[in-house]
């Protein structure tokens, strides 16, 4: 696995102007140049052009950062299109989620929100264009036989016998094709460039195939639509995007990219493309990802598991943890698989940061507490991140019965177990030095069900005058007060490291991991918690750091945990020094 380098080449936001930047990441250093050039007046204009037909992912966060981040470095615009020329697969469901998503994540588009399904008139002029230039033709053959025809990287593909049609002949089963004379499949155009080409793509590409589906925006007005490679770049013309910023599979496009726009001589843009993001223990692809949410391997596109950034946000992940792990990662032009650890590193410096910090517990003990005043209640002050003072503090109630976490006791303690145990005193955060006396059991199964405990009155606020050291603090909540809840653990959605990385026959799907979901349904949270709405995160004090999840009820939290506490990246980074 390849371990990105602290990334050097981001820009450095100190500096007075962009320009004046010694170090820069290779996709700015070629903007830098155009803009000193005088290229497209000096102009940046970028877009992101996903495809409606699923949920954005992190690797569309890592684009996203890319296209918007680079317009906004040099007082550019960056366009959201909607690159939807398949309507068999796309969705408005599909769209609105986009939108949320890079809302969220903190960019804006402002008032271009565009759709390349708009341009399917221009589009089509276009196409029409070509024929009468001589340079694409309908063909009759089967998608088989185009197959067949296009040969492969090592011999040549062969010429169709209706590629020699004459420009009125073509023109005419063009316009008719769209006008619905012919079934489905039955003709497609293409254009006419090279069989021999070295690059499959310049085979002659298909530009419109006929399809009889409803569009989810352009209904039946259309029974032929544009491939990608079609659409594209003559987006990116009529939007007058300047830098076309996209993913390294697109670079055996882009000399097809070209040949489009220079055939039609229309506005060029620049196709510029950077390596994609592939993460550990997960796919990023939507076509798999929906294969799971189809196939209920996950409860849905917003799985706190699923890799997505609807998932994500619903799991606990900050936008700022996400951009600060784009960031880290950098742009660069070799494919890579980045640890899912980095991320989660940037997750646990963020959430460190921001959350408060608060006791739940997880598998609850109840200890009594004998010597308590007898139906008394107490505030105690706790402060909400001993690391930030101006974060302040908040009141947990105390009683005579609480819960602590069931392993934070042992009858027979092991040796470095500093902890409750029979006869130990040990220190309640935030509260009182408490002492084990009796262990009460299950008579029949023998299982602890409830401590006896004494408290030092004298020790209010967790310390003593006297100076009288504890080994161990616990966290704990108050019985009668404390709010139930469910929390769920996530672990990776998948135990391979790199799930692409397949034996002949095998699919991906056997790589997912049983264990990725575990549920404790008996869990307890202090009081203050009561009232949480879904989104807040919070740090369980050793637990980790956990989101409200909108599966909640009234009287019933449910809880996602974001991220343990231990940070695996530090290990993995001081591994690879
Ligand atoms: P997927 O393979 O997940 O279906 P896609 O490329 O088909 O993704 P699009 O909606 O076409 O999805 O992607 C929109 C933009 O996001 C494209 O410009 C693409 O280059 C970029 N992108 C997609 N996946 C990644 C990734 N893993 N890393 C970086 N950029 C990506
Ligand atoms: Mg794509």
């Amino acid at each position: 696995m390849i371990v990105p380098e602290k990334n050097t080449d981001k820009l450095d936001k100190d500096v007075k102007g962009p320009l004046e930047t010694p170090q820069l990441d290779f996709i700015r250093a070629i903007i830098e140049e155009d803009i000193k050039a005088g290229k497209h007046d000096g102009r940046v204009h970028t877009r992101f052009p996903p495809e409606p037909n699923g949920y954005l992912h992190i690797g569309h966060a890592k684009a996203i950062c890319i296209d918007f981040g680079v317009a906004a470095d040099y007082g550019g615009k960056c366009n959201l299109r909607m690159d939807d020329s398949n309507p068999a697969k796309e969705s408005m469901e599909f769209v609105e989620a986009i939108e949320e998503d890079i809302r969220w994540l903190g960019f804006d588009w402002e008032d271009r929100l565009y759709f390349a399904s708009d341009y399917y008139e221009q589009l089509y002029e276009y196409a029409e264009q070509l024929v009468k230039k001589g340079k694409a033709y309908v063909d009759d053959l089967s998608a088989a036989e185009i197959r067949e025809y296009r040969g492969t990287l090592t011999k040549p593909g062969r010429e169709s016998r209706y590629r020699n049609r004459s420009v009125e002949e073509n023109l005419d089963l063009f316009q008719r094709m769209r006008a619905g004379e012919f079934p489905d499949g039955s003709k497609v155009l293409r254009a006419k460039i090279d069989m021999a080409s070295g690059n499959l793509n310049m085979r002659d590409p298909i530009m419109y195939r006929i399809l009889r589906a409803k569009h989810y925006r352009r209904g039946n007005t259309w029974c032929i639509y544009p491939t990608y490679d079609f659409t594209h770049g003559q987006s990116d013309s009529i939007e007058g995007i300047t830098h076309s910023l996209c993913s390294l599979e697109f670079e055996d496009h882009r000399p097809l990219y070209d040949w489009y726009l220079d055939q039609l001589g229309i506005y060029h843009p620049q196709q510029i493309e950077f390596a994609r993001l592939n993460l550990s223990h997960t796919v990023l692809s939507k076509r798999l990802l929906k294969q799971l949410v189809d196939e209920g391997h996950v409860s849905g596109w917003d799985d706190p598991r699923m890799p997505t950034l609807s998932g994500m946000r619903r799991r606990g992940y900050t936008p700022e943890a996400i951009r600060d792990f784009c960031d880290r990662i950098g742009v660069a032009k070799r494919d890579s698989l980045v640890n899912i650890a980095l991320l989660q590193h940037c997750l646990r410096e963020d959430l460190n940061k921001r959350t408060q910090r608060v006791m739940a517990v997880l598998h609850p003990l109840r200890v009594v507490i004998d010597n308590y005043p007898e139906g008394k209640v107490e505030e105690l002050d706790a402060a909400n991140n001993p690391e930030d003072e101006s974060m302040g503090s908040r009141k947990i109630p105390f009683s005579g019965t609480i819960y602590i976490e069931r392993e934070d006791f042992r009858e027979d303690p092991p040796k470095k177990f500093f902890r409750l145990a029979p006869g130990r005193e040990v220190r309640l955060k935030h509260a009182y030095y408490i002492t084990c006396d009796r262990v009460m059991k299950d008579q029949r199964t023998g299982e602890i069900v409830e401590l006896h405990c004494t408290y030092d009155p004298e020790s209010r606020g967790g310390w003593t005058s006297d100076g009288r050291k504890v080994m161990g603090t616990l966290h704990w909540v108050s019985a009668e007060h404390a709010v139930n809840a469910e929390v769920r653990f996530y672990d990776h959605l998948f135990v391979k490291e790199d799930p692409f990385d397949l034996k002949e026959g095998e699919d991906f799907k056997h790589y997912l991991n049983p264990n990725s979901l575990e549920v404790l349904s008996d869990c307890k949270v202090e009081s203050t918690l009561a009232e949480a709405k879904p989104g807040s995160r919070y740090q369980f004090l050793r637990q980790g750091y956990f989101c409200v999840d909108s599966d909640s009820i009234e009287q019933r939290l449910v809880f996602n945990r974001t991220v343990s506490l231990r940070d695996t990246w530090a290990k993995i980074e001081k591994a690879q020094q």
